[in-house]
């Protein structure tokens, strides 16, 4: 069986570690490799790799980093097909959706490629006599990304370009679920030009996470997971003197207004609903329809449904499976409290009709009626293709859940009424708002990142905040001498 190494250096390591974890094939249901786990004496080495690249790589030009960025943005381009049949092997979801991962992973490489705009500073000529003032923006050193299984691509994406364009060099700690697209990545970059040292991909779980967090050299951490993980990886790296952005889970909430296009609503809650077998961060889950047109739009999501096949992600399905044996399973559990809270079952996904292997990971896409506010399946997030629909009798009512719920990441609302719409923006308090777009994750040169529970921190991913999470201003202050400007004074210096 083939074991994943981890990627140190510029090529494959080893390391002490003797201990390793299945990754399976989710939609066969078998194992297809093993993964390295690191120790924190691996993790020592891939930081000490990253340190030793550091001053070299902070004083390549802007010139030479941006040529390597480039190549390796028209690499990643042209060989996108191998990249989309890891995602599918190992993640499961299907080769489409893998590709729409990869473009919003480009999307990121591309802005990086400006780096030597966005790392401009600031200039005040004059500011007192003969005195100018101006900003720069310097790496930080060596930077840690740990990131999640459900976007094994396109999450690493988000901040390792930016990290790199702005100088860093990067040890980037993928889940073990699905690791061979960190490694892919990382290999590719090395083809494409960029020294050895800079990027470097450490396997392992807690073991690796916690000697990234610990290790005096790692300056910052930019971290994705779910919202107990975000909240510990965030407190215990400031603790240890680091930068921190530390995104976390969420519940997502769409809103219909009985004035919306129900079909175009009823489209988007499928898409929203169950693409990637709802293992999105940014998934829709809960489903908030005013009351009066609630049977109706539940009726057009129920025709739908009927239409989507779930299988194999390698053979054209709209479905894939989910993750793991033991998560599909929690879904389900989640499924089967179901009659006992005065919910109704409208589509049960528990018994899925699939094209592809019987011991896949499947579960069918799940719709569910009248779910309470209080119920387990409305305040957990489920992260698998279960859509609860909540009925509300108002805008007001339907805002007001939304702000209760703990997370803030992602909601959208669905109306042609450009006022509601405008009011929903205004008073909603979560991080990134939909009008009639059921996924509104923020192009390359915005920012990502949520509100409240689903976010610790204040610089967000990618976009401009990225370029200020990777950098340290420097502020100069500047005058050239001449015999004017001499004489003692004590006092504070004012301007003049
Ligand atoms: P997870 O929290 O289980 O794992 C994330 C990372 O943390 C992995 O690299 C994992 O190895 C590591 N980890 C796990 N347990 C740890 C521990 N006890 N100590 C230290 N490190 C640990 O998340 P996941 O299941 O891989 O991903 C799904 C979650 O990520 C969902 O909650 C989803 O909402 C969230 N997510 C959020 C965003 C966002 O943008 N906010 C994006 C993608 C995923």
């Amino acid at each position: 069986m083939t074991i994943l190494n981890h990627w140190v250096s510029g090529r494959p390591f080893e390391g002490e570690s003797t201990r390793t974890a299945p990754v399976f094939n989710p939609a066969l249901g078998t194992k297809s490799k093993e993964v390295r786990m690191a120790t924190a004496g691996d993790v020592s080495d891939a930081v000490a790799s990253a340190q030793a690249a550091f001053p070299a790589w902070a004083e390549t030009s802007l010139a030479k980093r941006q040529a390597i960025l480039f190549n390796y943005r028209e690499l990643l381009n042209a060989r996108r097909d191998e990249l989309a049949q890891i995602l599918t092997s190992e993640h499961g979801k299907v080769l489409s959706d893998a590709h729409g991962e990869i473009s919003r992973g480009l999307e990121v490489v591309e802005f990086a490629v400006g780096i030597p705009h966005l790392l401009k500073g600031e200039y005040s000529e004059n500011v007192s006599t003969g005195v100018d003032v101006y900003t720069t923006r310097e790496p930080l050193g060596v930077v840690g990304i740990i990131s999640p299984f459900n976007f094994p691509a396109m999450v690493p994406l988000w901040y390792f370009p930016l990290a790199i364009a702005a100088g860093n060099t990067v040890v980037l700690k993928p889940s073990e679920k699905d690791p061979s697209a960190s490694d892919w990545l990382a290999r590719l970059f090395t083809e494409a030009g960029l020294p050895e040292g800079v990027l470097n991909v450490v396997h392992g779980d807690k073991v690796a996470v916690d000697a990234i967090l610990e290790h005096p050299d790692v300056k910052a951490i930019s971290f994705v997971g779910s919202t107990p993980i975000a909240k510990y990886i965030y407190e215990t790296a400031a603790k240890h003197g680091k930068r921190v952005q530390a995104l976390g889970g969420a519940k997502n909430h769409m809103l219909v207004l009985p004035d919306a296009d129900l079909d175009l609503a009823a489209d988007a809650a499928v898409n929203a609903g169950f693409g990637s077998a709802g293992e999105r961060c940014m998934a829709i889950s809960a489903l908030i329809a005013v009351d009066t047109i609630a049977d109706e739009l539940i009726a057009k999501i129920g025709e739908r449904m009927k239409g989507l096949r779930t299988g194999d992600g390698m053979r054209g399905t709209d479905m894939g499976p989910l993750i793991t044996r033991e998560h599909r399973d929690k879904v389900k559990s989640y499924i089967d409290s179901v009659n006992g809270d005065g919910a109704e079952l409208v589509v049960d996904g528990r018994d899925p009709e699939v094209d592809g292997e019987p011991d896949g990971f499947w579960l069918g896409p799940t719709l569910i009626d009248k779910v309470p506010a209080t119920s387990k399946i409305y305040q957990d997030e489920i992260f698998g293709p279960v859509l609860s629909v909540l009925r509300v009798g108002s805008f007001e009512e339907g805002v007001e859940l939304i702000n209760s719920s703990p997370y803030g990441n992602g909601t959208a609302i669905f109306t042609n009424d450009g006022g509601a719409a405008r009011r929903f923006q205004r008073e909603v308090t979560v991080g990134m708002v939909g009008i009639n777009v059921p996924i509104p994750v923020p192009v390359a040169y915005h920012s990502f990142g949520g509100w409240k529970a689903s976010f610790f921190g204040d610089t967000k991913a990618y976009g401009p905040d990225g370029v200020r999470f990777f950098t340290q201003e420097k502020a100069v202050t500047r005058r050239w001498l001449d015999p004017s400007h001499g004489g003692i004074n004590l006092g504070f210096p004012e301007h003049n």
